[in-house]
């Protein structure tokens, strides 16, 4: 048997039970499905280990593709919607629950929120195998987030959103806020703004192959 209420399937099975004269039903849940699960992502990069995209340790995933084209942004070759790599948000949710010591996943860009499907699909994913914190970096504002039909769901799968375009002439490169415009908005309870304050601005990675990662709000350019 499947279920619908808004946004989600249910699978389940019924059980038609006689007791006494009178039938009742049994219903066993198997699975809650978001849409977007079967969905693809268009990615810039997977970054396994950061410490520079939110609090503790963290995997960050890079979608790719954003038309809001802040000027001054730090990372325009996200921009294109044509690049990247296209794959499945259930092969990226088990590359991200596969990484060890990590405390969560941040997803940035490019702008998340314009994949909206394969967004939700691929947080309930990550959430249904593990606990890892989410926190998500937007270039829209609080106002425009709250017209959107998906902030339901991600009111129960992310923890924290940083909200807001880059504003060149209110730089602020602190305590993930890349200008004094953005405003970091707690879904959950999981953390405080103080514990945003302390997240270094910028990072240098050295990969495993020898290639260079540069990461955080206020990137060091080599
Ligand atoms: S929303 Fe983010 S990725 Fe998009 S242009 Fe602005 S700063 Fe760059």
């Amino acid at each position: 048997m499947v279920g619908f209420y808004p946004g989600k399937i249910i699978i389940a099975h019924f059980t038609r039970v006689k007791s006494s004269g009178i039938f009742t039903v049994e219903l066993k849940v198997h699975g809650i499905y978001n849409k977007g699960m079967e969905r693809s992502m268009r990615l810039h990069e997977i970054v396994p280990l950061t410490h520079a995209n939110g609090p503790g340790a963290r995997a960050c995933i890079w979608v790719q593709g954003c038309s809001l084209a802040c000027p001054g942004c730090f990372n325009p070759e996200t921009h294109d919607f044509g690049t990247g790599l296209l794959r499945s948000v259930a092969s990226i949710a088990e590359e991200i629950c596969s990484l060890a010591g990590i405390e969560g996943v941040t997803i940035s860009g490019g702008e998340p929120l314009q994949q909206p499907d394969a967004l939700i699909g691929l947080l309930s994913l990550i959430r249904e195998h593990g606990n890892l914190s989410v926190i998500i970096f937007s270039g829209f504002d609080k106002k425009e987030l709250e017209k959107m039909p998906c902030l339901g769901e991600l009111r129960q799968l992310v923890d924290a959103i940083v909200t807001g375009r880059y504003v060149e002439e209110k730089r602020l490169a602190e305590g993930l806020l890349g200008s004094s415009n953005q405003e970091i908005l707690l879904f959950s309870e999981r953390y405080s703004l103080n514990d945003f304050k302390p997240i270094p601005p910028a990072e240098v990675i050295i990969n495993a192959d020898g290639t260079i990662t540069l990461s955080g709000v206020d990137p060091i350019k080599l």
